[in-house]
């Protein structure tokens, strides 16, 4: 029977992605029946939710995690698999706004966050169809200016040697496009199959003793004499804390939230598979691409050949009816030579973006902790920043729960109704300024 999350999408299985269709069966964790009580109870089983789940379960403590649908349901397990080394804003910015040794610090953590990657992918005997390197292309020459000088802060600042710049001929001999004009290329950078990784995450939570809910939204929480009592359809969980990882998902579940986040509707389709030396031949050396752009265009090849392409954004809930004829034109511009090709699978999520495109770690309430908002970076951010949580909320130190903590995590302006339209329509703007 089909079941309507928040988004009307069905929560009963994963939406039609290439990433579905090339995994494993989905992670069994049954659904919660009955009252339990656990130390810790998580609610969201994407990157951030698993990461904290498997934090905890390693220390040996109880943990309960609950998700709505399948495990890995929500961006987690549909997004690009595109591997960012840093955060959604650069170094400089992080100097100009909090200072030489913040930044430091901040980009300490960004490479610790890409290591832990490494080890997640160590859990899938696969690795996760991991392939490393990521283009990073202008889409405007104007933009070159910028990006080379971004490649020798963080060479001669943060002695980042992964990092190179592509003049215009670089770029051109790597993809098959005349769409950029130059840019970077960062071999630390790269991508992989993400619900593989949202299922080894879980599989090795459970490993560990963390007891995994699908199908088990959580559908109030509130305070009680222990702790939370969390309340699911067919059960209650009373746990002394709980972790909202619910991602772009959450609808008012902790209101202190709300202000903070905004759901993004990204897609992406996939084609039949090509040509080997076709495909070979769009991305050359097969690293990942990602573009300047406001809504970036991002894509690369899968290993049977395909070229998966993300592309096309919207606000809200509501999804484009045929998502593969909205996402063909945006592939084309970039691939004029692939306008017609025939696409396998088109599917899109959302994810939750914060004014100033940083995740925030918050305690609302005494025993409640929020994390989200990792915008475009969550593949290496949230499963990292997810077990830092999971740490400190065990009572262990953790610099990066801390440092997280104590960023600046601005509201979107407006009311609960003005908010999302304000917002939308001024990205909306943005988004169309790129196009021109
Ligand atoms: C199409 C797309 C492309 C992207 N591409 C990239 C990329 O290439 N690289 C990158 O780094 N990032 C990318 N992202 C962003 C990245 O996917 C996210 O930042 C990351 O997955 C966030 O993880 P999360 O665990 O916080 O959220 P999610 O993975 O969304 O997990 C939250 C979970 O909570 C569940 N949930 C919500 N409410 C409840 C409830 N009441 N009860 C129980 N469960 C609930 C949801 O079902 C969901 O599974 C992309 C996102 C999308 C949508």
């Amino acid at each position: 029977m089909r079941q309507a999350g928040p988004s009307g999408e069905d929560i009963g299985r994963f939406p039609g992605s290439y990433y579905a269709d090339t995994c494993d069966a989905p992670v069994a964790a049954a659904q919660l029946h009955g009252d339990v009580i656990t130390d810790f109870c998580v609610i969201g089983g994407g990157f951030t939710g698993l990461g904290a789940a498997l934090a905890l379960a390693r220390m040996g403590r109880s943990v309960r995690l609950v998700e709505m649908g399948p495990i890995g349901w929500g961006a987690s397990g549909r997004n690009g698999g595109q591997i960012h080394v840093g955060w959604e804003q650069s170094q400089t910015w992080f100097e100009k706004k909090l200072g030489h040794d913040t930044a430091q610090a901040l980009w300490r953590m960004a490479l610790a966050a890409r290591a832990h990657l490494d080890t997640l992918f160590d859990l899938a005997p696969d690795r996760c169809d991991f392939r490393p390197g990521l283009v990073f292309a202008d889409h405007r020459p104007g933009h070159m200016a910028a990006t080379h000088a971004h490649v020798r802060n963080m060479r001669e600042v943060y002695g980042y040697g992964s990092l190179t710049p592509l003049s215009r001929d670089a770029l051109r001999g790597m993809l098959d496009t005349a769409a950029y004009h130059g840019g970077s290329f960062d071999a630390l950078g790269g991508h992989c199959h993400p619900l593989k990784l949202a299922l080894a995450m879980a599989r090795a939570a459970q490993a560990a003793g963390a007891m995994l809910h699908a199908h088990t939204p959580c559908t109030h929480l509130e305070p009680d004499r222990a702790g939370w009592r969390v309340t699911t359809p067919h059960g209650v969980i009373h746990a002394g804390q709980v972790l909202d990882a619910s991602g772009a998902y959450a609808r008012a579940m902790v209101p202190q939230t709300d202000a903070h986040v905004l759901p993004v509707n990204s897609y992406i389709a996939t084609t039949e598979p090509l040509d080997p030396a076709l495909a070979a031949s769009l991305i050359e050396g097969g690293a990942a691409v990602s573009d300047a752009r406001f809504v970036p265009y991002y894509f690369r090849l899968t290993p049977d050949h395909r070229l998966l392409f993300g592309g096309g954004e919207s606000y809200g809930y509501r999804m484009p009816r045929d998502i593969a004829a909205f996402v063909r034109p945006h592939l084309a511009r970039v691939f004029p030579q692939l306008a017609h090709v025939p696409i396998s699978h088109a599917w899109g999520g959302s994810l939750a973006i914060t004014p100033n495109r940083l995740p925030f770690v918050m305690q609302p309430q005494p025993g409640l902790h929020a994390v989200n908002g990792f915008s475009g970076v969550g593949v290496v951010m949230a499963p990292w920043l997810g077990q830092a949580v999971g740490r400190a909320m065990a009572g262990e130190a953790n610099a990066a729960h801390d440092l997280v903590r104590r960023m600046p995590h601005p509201r979107f302006p407006g009311g609960p109704w003005l908010r999302w339209p304000t917002q939308a329509l001024a990205m909306s703007f943005m988004a169309l300024r790129d196009r021109l």
